[in-house]
């Protein structure tokens, strides 16, 4: 998720949100010891040495979800979250986890929200992205900083002032919003521009001792620089956004023809367990739905643009009922106008 969008989205909308922070607990046994639990994210064990790292959706800056590997030889984590504060407790468990300090860091997009905790992996680790997610970063960081700073603490009162009369899905979605927040607030006085130091336009295979590790830069997904990892010894792939689970995704950093086609692509490889960007840990549907949902939209769209209808009346189309528990509900029509102006465009372009 593109994450100072949601400020904009929220100006836009006039979404007001408010407050409730649960703190989610939870425990891992590994022998006799037991691993402090983080307020920001569960922790799910995939494979031996393979974990998910799932953003607590009642409580938390984790806000996107991360991965631990434990490659044999060396530890890896992907996607560390949007708040240092949250990528310091999995830096923590990467290391109690596997016995070994991070040494490698994968940004699989640039979005901040799944960028911001690099700067507790360095010194130590590597960071690795594609050269578009380190230009994106390079580019946004210090533009979304200074918004940040300037209407974020607002944006955050205005919220938990929503909170206080919401209900329902409603609710839920607000405390996300919330959480998001005051992960942004907390964050500024130490967050720090951290770049990947090394690029990848092409698949990377790490053959570690334990297990095989396959990078696979796709393209313009969800943004111009998505990468996915896929573990073939365990099939797991993580997806990071180019797969929301429950969520409504966020298109307007990307392409969703070629989002369309990656997916189609990847879902070849056959994986058991898929890790999306943000929801629970999933298996194939989850890729499936992500393609239902772009589809979806689109031949929407695409209908009400055949038969003369302006922007305004796009942005007013009824949610498929399909779609009603998707969490992040005011991202529907931001993706519908850009869907609009995405084929209007095209249109125009044919006639030229
Ligand atoms: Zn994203």
């Amino acid at each position: 998720m593109k994450f100072y969008s949601v400020m904009k989205i929220i100006n836009e909308f006039g979404l007001l949100i408010l407050t409730v922070t649960g703190l989610f607990a939870f425990l891992i046994t590994n022998g006799q010891s037991v691993l402090p639990e983080s307020r920001h994210y569960k922790l799910e064990k995939m494979a031996d040495g393979v974990y998910a790292a799932i953003h607590n959706n009642d409580g938390g800056y984790a806000i996107c979800n991360a991965g631990i590997i434990d490659m044999g030889d060396r530890t890896i984590v992907l996607d560390p979250f949007m708040s240092p504060a949250a990528a310091r407790d999995l830096k923590h468990h990467a290391v109690y986890l596997t016995g070994k300090p991070v040494t490698l860091v994968f940004n699989l997009h640039g979005h901040s929200d799944h960028t911001g905790g690099n700067q507790v992996f360095v010194p130590g680790a590597d960071i690795i992205s594609t050269p578009n997610a380190r230009e994106y970063i390079e580019i946004t960081f210090d533009r979304e900083f200074e918004e940040n700073r300037n209407s974020a603490p607002g944006e955050l009162v205005k919220i938990q002032k929503q909170l206080m009369t919401a209900s329902g899905k409603e609710k839920v979605e607000l405390t996300l919003m919330e959480d998001q927040y005051r992960a942004i607030v907390e964050s500024l006085p130490e967050l720090r521009k951290t770049l990947p130091n090394i690029t990848i336009s092409d698949t990377l295979i790490i053959h570690g001792s334990k297990r095989k590790l396959v990078v696979i830069p796709v393209g313009t997904g969800h943004t111009d620089g998505d990468m996915v990892v896929y573990l073939p010894d365990d099939d797991i792939i993580f997806m990071s956004d180019l797969v929301f689970a429950g969520f409504h995704p966020y298109f307007g950093d990307g392409n969703t023809e070629s989002w369309i086609d990656i997916l189609k692509d990847i879902s070849k490889l056959r994986p058991e367990l898929v890790v999306p960007g943000h929801g629970p840990v999933s298996d194939i549907n989850s890729i499936y739905s992500m393609v239902d949902y772009i589809e979806t939209l689109t031949n929407l769209v695409n209908k009400e643009i055949a038969s003369g209808s302006n922007e305004n009346r796009v942005m007013q189309l009824p949610l498929p009922e399909k779609f009603n528990d998707y969490l992040l509900s005011v991202f529907y029509r931001i993706n519908l106008r850009f869907l609009y102006r995405k084929q209007t465009v095209e249109k125009s372009n044919l006639k030229d």
